[in-house]
Parts: structure tokens; sequence; C-alpha cells
């Protein structure tokens, strides 16, 4: 089966590239096609904005999307940056056409080579083979089931984390390991009434996971909540030994920072670092950055719907900080509301990912919380002003679905890779598609 990839730019956020892109065979030579017919062969090429490309000194005007093909079936594209990859190689045939605003590329490859660049962008190849079978299957059933549809920019869908599953390409040499989770569990997907399921995975659901609607807008129509699926629920990870607070409470959240000593008897993803997080972020330093992400937010289309104004107040009027509180929870105790109470009023943020973000603070180091599995400490001066704010968190990413760290402690456990995937996609059977 062949598989269109989107190469989003640089920064992973659109499928639009604005340069000049440098693409080269890491062999041979490369063929350019429009259509069915050849238009050149170089050793490398340079194509700007208006499918302007210049080959071996000459200049050619392409009028069509254009195809390049590399004798050896690898090629590199000098101008595009992946993070942690001095220089990312591409498998397949690339196609260049011109868009609005820049040039657009997709990948065209095998499934099974597709995946083995999912595999190794995405899990540690000296994970438990059975935690890469599980990973290999969501990885699968994601490229057949993309959350967000990617019909109008011609892939099934693209290579950015932000968007889809990140794939940044084949390393020069193939982990036997990763190649062994792709071909053991040739052909397998996961399937809920007899359809692809929608096989989200995060890195650490830090101790128990979270139901869909809690954290994912519809992806056609942007509502929020989107309607429940039933596969994608949270569970918990572990027995919780001790636990006298409800789970998906404040004290449950405290209850498993505070215990992350017990390891893995605690719960399952309670082996990495990435398990909790912690900061410290002075009211001034509040005061300086919070106010900015809050306008960031309400100047993005997407987000601004959730960012809630006290009455009277709204851009450029925000107030001094008073007090941080968590208004609504999921059942993992992820924060879906978050109150900030001013001195003008209390503003209110939903949604996990922009509360999040609402934390950005570079004298605190937080490009982004590392999740929503939050709770706080605040402290106030002598005249009972916010002279600062702990923030504790538990895990990384949403925390919905299939989540890497506890499928790797699951399988440490002795679970193999079917039984694992039943644990986080309830209800789902494996089928082959
Ligand atoms: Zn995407």
């Amino acid at each position: 089966m062949l598989i269109w990839v989107g190469l989003t730019n640089n920064e992973l956020t659109g499928l639009n590239h604005t340069g000049v892109l440098h693409i080269a065979p890491t062999r041979g030579q490369l063929r350019a096609f429009q259509g069915d017919s050849l238009l050149f062969t170089a050793d490398s090429v340079k194509v700007s904005p208006g499918l302007v490309l210049v080959a071996a000194g000459k200049r050619y005007q392409a009028s069509a999307p254009v195809v390049f093909k590399s004798d050896c079936g690898r090629f590199q594209i000098s101008s595009l940056r992946r993070a942690g990859i001095a220089q990312p190689v591409y498998e397949g045939n690339l196609r260049v056409h011109s868009a609005s605003r820049g040039l657009r590329l997709s990948l065209e490859l095998s499934l099974d080579s597709y995946m083995q660049g999912v595999l190794a962008a995405e899990m540690p190849a000296s994970y438990h083979a059975e935690a890469l079978k599980g990973q290999a299957l969501c990885a699968r059933t994601y490229a057949l089931r993309p959350r967000l549809p990617h019909d109008q920019d011609l892939v099934n869908v693209c290579d950015s984390y932000l968007c889809c599953q990140y794939f940044a390409g084949h390393g020069a040499n193939l982990d036997p390991r990763i190649k062994a989770a792709i071909e053991s569990t040739a052909g397998q997907v996961l399937v809920y009434d007899e359809k692809p399921i929608l096989a989200l995975f995060s890195s650490n659901a830090g101790g128990h996971t979270e139901n869909y609607e809690n954290c994912f807008s519809d992806p056609v129509t942007g509502a929020f909540p989107p309607s429940p699926l039933p596969y994608l629920k949270g569970v918990p990870e572990g027995n919780y030994p001790g636990l006298k607070a409800p789970v998906g409470s404040e004290q449950f959240l405290a209850y498993l920072y505070s215990n992350s000593g017990l390891g893995t008897k605690l719960c399952a993803d309670n082996w990495s670092p990435k398990f909790h997080f912690h900061h410290r972020i002075t009211a001034d330093s509040l005061e300086a950055h919070l106010h900015h992400n809050i306008e960031k937010l309400m100047d993005d289309r997407e987000s601004a719907p959730y960012v809630i104004p006290p009455a009277g107040s709204g851009r450029g009027r925000f107030g001094h900080i008073k007090r941080f509180q968590v208004l609504k929870r999921g059942v993992s105790g992820v924060a879906i509301e978050l109150a900030i109470e001013t001195n003008l009023g209390q503003w209110r943020v939903q949604k996990e990912l922009l509360i999040r973000k609402v934390f950005a603070n570079p004298d605190a180091g937080i490009k982004r919380l590392n999740s929503a599995r939050i709770f706080f400490q605040q402290k106030y001066d002598k005249l009972g002003l916010l002279a600062g704010l702990d923030v504790s968190g538990l895990g990384f990413g949403h925390g919905v679905g299939f989540q890497q760290q506890g499928a790797q402690g699951l399988a440490l456990a002795g679970m193999n890779y079917k039984q694992i995937l039943s644990h986080y996609f309830l209800g789902a059977r494996i089928a082959q598609y």
C-alpha cells in the first residue's frame, strides 16, 4: 500500500514552504517529471516558489506539479530542518506543487516505509518489543485514519506531531528492532465497529489516561467537547496503593506526585522522568508574561473562543493576578477549565492545550507545560498579594489513548502488545486491513 505524506515547514506548523528548496539524491541522479514527460536529470535541483527549477545551470518554469525520483530511491532536502536530526533523508517520490503561499511537498512511499520513519521518531528502538509492536499498530491505524482530514491537501497525513504523528524521514540505518515490530504485525490495524479507530497516543499519561472528549475538538465542526469515542476512555495505570481521594481529583494528582518514589508499584508509567514536573514562578514573572500568552490565544481564530474575559474587560485590560483555580477536570484530573482571578474579574481558559500554553514563561524555562494534569500552591505576601506560584504536574502530552511509557511499563510487567492495546483502546479489536 502506498501513502502520501505532506512535509511541513521547519516549524512543523503548516504545509506551505516559502523559501528555496535544495533537493538532491543521496546517491546517483535525480529525475524530474511533469506528468509523464521527463523534464531533466541532474545531481541536484533548487526549487523556488512559483515552481521555478534550476538544475545543472538551466532554468525551468514548471506549469504543473513536478515529481522527483531518485536513482537510489532516497533523497535529501537540505533546506528542511527537523529537530534532533542532522539531515533528514526521505524514501520514495517527491511531488512539489505551487500553492497560493509558496510550495507544497508531498512524499509518496509505502506504508511500511512511512511507519519505519514514524517509529524511529516516536519511540526509542530500545523499548520492549511488545511496546514497539503496540506503537506499530497505532502508527499504521493512524495513517489510515488521521485525526484531521488532509484530503484537501491531497495527502493522507502530514509529518508533524503538532497535527498527526511525527515522521522525520529515514535514518541512514533502520534499527532491526523497529523493522521487526513492523514486520511481525504486518497488516494489523485496530478497528471498532469494523472501522479503523482514531489511534491517538502520547508520551506519558502520568498515572491515568484521559477521555477523548475532554482534550480534543471535533475534527470537522471544531465543536468542543466533541461526541465521545467509546474506545477512548481514561484508564488507570496502577492500583494506587493507599489512595484515599477520588481518582481524577486534585488530591489524586497530589497523591501521584508525592508517591512517585514508589516507581512502577504506583503505576506503569512511573519509571520515567517525564512522569512528573514542577515549576516555581514568581508573581512578577507571571505578571510579565501571562497576559501576553492570553492575548496570543485571543489572536488565534481557533483558540479565541476558549478564552473568556471578565465582564467589562477584554484585550489590553488584564488586571493584576490574584489566584489560579481549576474549575473543571477530566477523569484523569486533567484541567479543562482554568480560572485566573484578577482585580478586574475572572478570566477563564478552556481546553488542556490552551491551559498548558497560558503558563509559557521564559524566566521559568516553560515553552508550554508538559501536561495540564496540574495542581497549584500559591504564596501570598504580608499584604495578601500573590507572591509566587508552584505548578506541579503529571505526565507529558494529552494522555488520551495509548501512552508510550505506560506501554513500556506494561510490557516489562509481562503484557503482550494485544493486551496492552486492549488496555488503552477499550473494545477495539485487531484486524487485517
Ligand atoms: Zn496532519
